[in-house]
């Protein structure tokens, strides 16, 4: 698969083209941002093991019936993906209280949810990803109602996987952050709709707490300065991967 024009570089990861135009490499890179990019640093070895647990992640999706956009791992740094066209909604469930629902509605951290919730946030780094409700989606035309429907579910059964899969591993899935788009076709068109898990999943996108002490092994350790961040990484990669 040759590797062309990049045609997109985010905060974490840059997208190339291939001689296939329905397929893209998703380059993963060490520089970490938080809080709308004012905070930046170096995570070291941050692509590889985000690519390789962003890889069991989405096999175990798979298996569990969801689609994504991974076709396969190609070295450390590199994932070939479908290309999707991505809705700008970014879609959080949670099962624990934490950071930003925290903060916006008093309940403690930590304080077990009910039940998991699923929120809908504006993908816009302009406008700093704000809290969407479902008239403002329709309103600015982000997505249909199918189309929503449709996210939330992949979310809650993403959500249930996800849970289960950490838990053997004694990580507490506390929340997580997913991106999905519509498949563009080979010939660049849209197909028919089918909306697939895109971008990642790994310490970066989730809220992971080991089981037993709570200690947190995720993105957090980064945002607020709490030191161990490489080692709560590959911790992570560890236990999901069996790999350091
Ligand atoms: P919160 O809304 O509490 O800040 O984040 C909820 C969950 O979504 C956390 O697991 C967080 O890591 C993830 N998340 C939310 N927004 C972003 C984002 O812009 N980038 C990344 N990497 N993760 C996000």
């Amino acid at each position: 698969m040759e590797q062309r024009q990049k045609i997109y570089e985010g905060k974490a990861k840059i997208l190339y083209e291939t001689d296939d135009p329905g397929l893209l490499i998703q380059y993963f890179k060490d520089d970490a941002t938080a809080f709308d990019g004012k905070k930046k640093g170096i995570i070291r070895d941050k692509k590889m093991v985000n690519n390789k647990i962003s890889e069991r992640l989405f096999k175990e999706l798979a298996a569990a019936g969801i689609r994504t956009h991974m076709v396969e791992r190609m070295s450390d740094r590199e994932m070939l993906v479908k290309r999707l066209k991505i809705i700008p909604i970014e879609i959080i469930a949670r099962n624990v209280s934490a950071g930003s629902l925290s903060k916006r509605i008093g309940l403690a951290e930590g304080t077990p949810l009910p039940r998991p919730i699923v929120e809908t946030y504006y993908k816009s780094d302009e406008l700093g990803d704000p809290l969407l409700c479902d008239e403002h989606v329709f309103m600015l035309e982000l997505a249909t109602p199918e189309q929503l429907n449709a996210m939330r579910d992949t979310a809650r059964k993403v959500n249930q996987v996800l849970t289960d899969f950490f838990a053997e591993r004694q990580i507490r899935l506390v929340d997580f952050k997913i991106e999905l788009g519509t498949e563009v076709g080979a010939k660049g068109d849209l197909n028919n709709g089918d909306i697939l898990l895109g971008d990642e999943i790994c310490p970066d996108t989730c809220r992971l707490w080991d089981m037993a002490t709570d200690e947190k092994l995720d993105k957090d350790r980064f945002r607020r300065d709490l030191g161990k961040v490489e080692e709560s990484y590959a911790e992570v990669a560890r236990r999901v991967c069996g790999v350091v």
